[in-house]
């Protein structure tokens, strides 16, 4: 899949310039990656991305990775500068940037910020993700259709995974399990795999251990990889054998709560109203305490990225917009339940990218 690299640069230097900045530094990361389709570990030696307004962009590479840089889609978008060890990469930068106000991308590394500064001193240093996470937040087709292929994979593997007996099994082997059948179903690796059975499933984040699945357990399952440099992110619940009542209603409630979140998404919605449909439901049937997490976040190059469903973001939402619902209960001791799709604004409202059904899943 070729981005439109070109464009992207054109839009950031216009956004860079109506932003009021001087210019804007981009080091190794998905700010990177998206703009320049360079992807670089970062490293303690400097790289750097400058967009400057009514100029052409720059890319600073250390010496010894400019075949590197050059190999990649930007050797052949934007000029290469290069610093050798031994020199100051920071007055390198110096020399291509005016003194004033600079973005720099969320992933530049604390100890090049404070270089960058020593170097530019006078300069006033801001995030630039003002800039560049309004451009990375509204995807292109291209990047929706990597996002929906990243997602239907994701359904694939939660298939599979059903069809495994979970009951006698720990959660790490679970969690392995399902990443086999995420990279079988498509994706090019796995990003995170969490399964969390029984009283675990009341932690959010659980980290996988050695918790054995029995039956009667509700286990939640919240995974996804990346396809073509594209995350995806999907949260099932399922019951262990036949589920008991309280299981059943909470699911019940957290599936009308994401329901009721999906149907509040179309262009023009202030990002809040998504997180307080969800709210509603759940404080309504009275779990309000038991949901202690926002509604959703971006997704695209990062797992988590804008715009975030939180109160207190008024930000409008958009077409191309892509982000995850996942309304979720959590009784401490006892079970959690979440469930997670991802959706896409559309000129009309949202579309799902994951279709796995989101009724409660009976596994072995
Ligand atoms: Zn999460
Ligand atoms: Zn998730
Ligand atoms: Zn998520």
């Amino acid at each position: 899949m070729s981005h439109d690299h070109a464009g992207r640069l054109v839009r950031a230097a216009r956004e860079t310039d109506a932003a009021g900045l001087a210019a804007l530094l981009v080091a190794p990361g998905p700010d990177l990656l998206y703009l320049a389709g360079y992807d670089p570990p970062p490293l303690e030696r400097l790289t750097a991305l400058v967009v400057r307004p009514g100029a052409d962009p720059v890319l600073l590479v250390p010496e010894l990775e400019r075949p590197r840089a050059q190999a990649s889609p930007a050797g052949s978008l934007v000029a290469l500068d290069r610093w050798r060890d031994g020199e100051d990469a920071y007055a390198a930068v110096a020399r291509l940037v005016p003194t004033g106000r600079l973005g720099v991308s969320d992933r530049l590394w604390a100890s090049h910020l404070l270089g960058l500064q020593t170097a530019l001193g006078g300069s006033e240093f801001v995030p630039g993700s003002r800039v560049l996470s309004r451009l990375r937040a509204r995807k292109d087709p291209g990047e929706i259709q990597l996002l929906s292929r990243a997602a239907r994979a994701a359904d694939e593997a939660f298939s599979r995974v059903c069809r495994e007996s979970f009951a006698g099994r720990t959660e790490s082997e679970i969690a392995r399990l399902l990443g086999d059948h995420l990279v079988r179903a498509g994706h090019d690796s796995v990003a995170f795999t969490i399964v969390a059975t029984g009283p675990d499933g009341a932690s959010p984040h659980h980290e996988p251990g050695g918790r054995t699945i029995r039956t009667g357990h509700a286990v939640v399952m919240d995974f996804g990889g990346r396809v073509g440099g594209y995350c995806s992110d999907v949260t099932r619940t399922v019951s262990v054998g036949y589920p008991g009542g309280e299981v059943r209603d909470v699911h019940d409630i957290v599936t009308l709560a994401q329901e009721a979140a999906f149907r509040a998404v179309a262009p023009g919605v202030p990002a809040e109203e998504v997180d307080r449909a969800a709210r509603q439901v759940i404080e309504e049937a009275g779990y309000g305490e038991a949901f202690f997490h926002r509604t959703g976040h971006g997704i695209g190059l990062e797992e988590h990225e804008d715009p975030y469903l939180v109160q207190g973001n008024a930000e409008l939402l958009e077409p191309g917009m892509c982000f995850s619902i996942e309304p979720g209960i959590y009784l401490p001791g006892q079970f959690g339940v979440r469930v997670e799709d991802i959706v896409a604004v559309t000129d009309g409202g949202a579309v799902r990218l994951n279709h796995a059904p989101r009724e409660l899943a009976v596994v072995a």
